[in-house]
């Protein structure tokens, strides 16, 4: 009897234990994808072109046969099992509070009719809820569980598996659906799919990973993986990186950069961690003062910071390239995600929700747990988060990671005249000789030392953590 593949955050053939385990009984296989309206009403307009190409992919991958259907999962698992004779669906664990639900609905609806529901696997190479402290609570601090996480992440990858694809019926091939014709976003997205996430994979390990360690920090170079809106998707597995990354780890010359990279992945893991132990963490702050109790600014004058915030308009170069870079590409570099966030949260004392949501509309890696466990880092609010007296100055930030200023004059055509990391401060140039002629850059919106020392005042006078 066939079985269902349902695809979801896991759109690849290689390294799938549910699809090893779909294909270990008679090897025919309906491989499915839903377009769940919830979802995809509510995914920024990046990753949907995202996945609308990914799924182009993986149908080319699969010669034509992906199928695909647009509902309520919980209706339409149902029903593609009555139209293919399945009596068993295989898919991997969705560890999103969403997710979750919507998977005991369907579960329930399919034994209904008799059909057997296979969870194999996950997104993760450590799944969450599995490295707990020795009183079997959850780590709230990443280096501990870091420890924990390194002695489980490093095992196999799932065998290749052969199965017989099911062709679709019309009314379920990928051109039968309108969303999946039409683009959905024109930011420049690079190559989608599995084949492409290899294909980066194997530039970084041959071009960066041995300077990872160092060039990371760097927005300026190529110097990380652009590996992770193909981990948002499943397109690569963090447990095939890992395997991979045993020989750099054992070589000397490549140990630190190899090592860095495990942690990074880590780190990516602890999230996924932490947001399952704390759903709420998607909308709240996860120490409750700073809901409560923090001073933030709202009206028609935050707005207008918000706005200019948004489209890279503060008069902060390095703040200013990495929001342009996000809306022209759906991703930013770590070390800008850090500086923009910060300038939003510390410099315009706006909440840290507004600003992920922001990043969840136009990043094309968005992914609840990263995004607002990270937003609650730089905010101060989340776990093992970044001390709230930590606040970037986005000048000296550019100056550091950016000195030659190639990443911001790339962003911002407008600084394209003034050369070198000057550009970080084009006050500096105005009213001098070395003032382009049009130099159309807006003047900063904020003093930025002031503002840092009114974040200061808000936050001293919040209650004590434990009140
Ligand atoms: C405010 C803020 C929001 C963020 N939002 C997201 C998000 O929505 N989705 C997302 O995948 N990452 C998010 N990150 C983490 C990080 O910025 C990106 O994962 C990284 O920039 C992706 O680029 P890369 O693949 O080249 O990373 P690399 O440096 O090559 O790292 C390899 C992989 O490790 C993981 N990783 C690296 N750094 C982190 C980190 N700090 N937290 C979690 N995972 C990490 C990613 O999966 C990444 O692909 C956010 C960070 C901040 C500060």
């Amino acid at each position: 009897m066939p079985a269902v593949l349902w695809f979801r955050r896991d759109l690849r053939l290689r390294d799938n234990p549910a699809l090893v385990a779909a294909a270990n009984g008679d090897g025919n296989l309906v491989p499915l994808f839903v377009i769940d309206p919830r979802l995809w009403s509510t995914s920024g307009h990046v990753r949907r072109e995202w996945l609308r190409r990914s799924l182009h992919s993986l149908n080319q991958q699969l010669e034509g046969r992906l199928w695909v259907a647009a509902g309520d999962p919980a209706v339409v698992l149902p029903e593609v099992t009555r139209i293919a004779g399945a009596t068993s669906v295989h898919l991997s664990r969705d560890f999103g509070a969403y997710g979750q639900t919507r998977d005991t609905l369907v579960t329930t609806a399919l034994r209904a009719d008799g059909v057997e529901v296979i969870n194999t696997g996950s997104p993760y190479a450590v799944e969450p809820g599995m490295v707990r402290t020795g009183g079997g609570t959850r780590y709230r601090v990443y280096t501990p569980y870091y420890r924990q996480w390194v002695q489980y992440a490093f095992v196999a990858p799932a065998p290749t598996a052969s199965a017989n694809w099911i062709d679709p019926p019309a009314s379920h091939r990928l051109d039968a659906h309108r969303e999946l014709a039409e683009q959905q976003s024109d930011v420049q997205l690079p190559d989608v799919g599995e084949e492409a996430a290899w294909r980066r994979w194997d530039r970084f390990k041959a071009n960066a990973l041995t300077e990872y360690d160092t060039a990371r920090n760097r927005p300026d170079i190529d110097g990380t993986s652009s590996l992770s809106a193909h981990l948002r998707w499943g397109e690569i597995h963090p447990r095939s990186l890992l395997a991979d990354l045993t020989a750099y780890l054992n070589d000397p010359a490549t140990a630190a950069g190899a090592t860095t990279f495990a942690k990074e992945i880590a780190w990516r893991e602890f999230y996924a961690d932490v947001w399952d132990a704390n759903p709420t963490s998607t909308h709240h702050s996860l120490d409750p003062r700073f809901d409560q109790a923090l001073a933030l600014d709202a009206g028609s004058a935050a707005d207008q910071k918000f706005m200019a915030w948004q489209n890279g308009l503060t008069g902060f170069p390095f703040v200013d390239a990495g929001m342009r870079q996000l809306r022209a590409t759906g991703w930013m570099h770590n070390r800008v995600r850090m500086v923009t966030a910060s300038f939003l949260v510390k410099g315009l004392h706006l909440p840290w929700q507004r600003g992920a949501a922001h990043f969840m509309e136009w990043l094309r890696d968005g992914d609840a747990a990263s995004n607002q466990q990270g937003w609650q880092w730089v905010a101060g609010c989340g776990t093992d988060a970044a001390p709230f007296h930590r606040i970037f100055n986005p000048v000296k930030q550019g100056l550091t990671f950016d000195p030659s200023g190639d990443y911001v004059r790339r962003w911002v055509p407008e600084l394209a005249q003034i050369g070198g990391g000057a550009a970080h401060e084009p006050w500096r140039v105005r009213g001098t000789l070395a003032e382009p002629a049009d130099l159309t850059y807006p003047e900063p919106i904020i003093d930025h030392a002031a503002e840092r020392q009114e974040a200061l005042r808000r936050f001293a006078v919040l209650p004590p953590r434990n009140q």
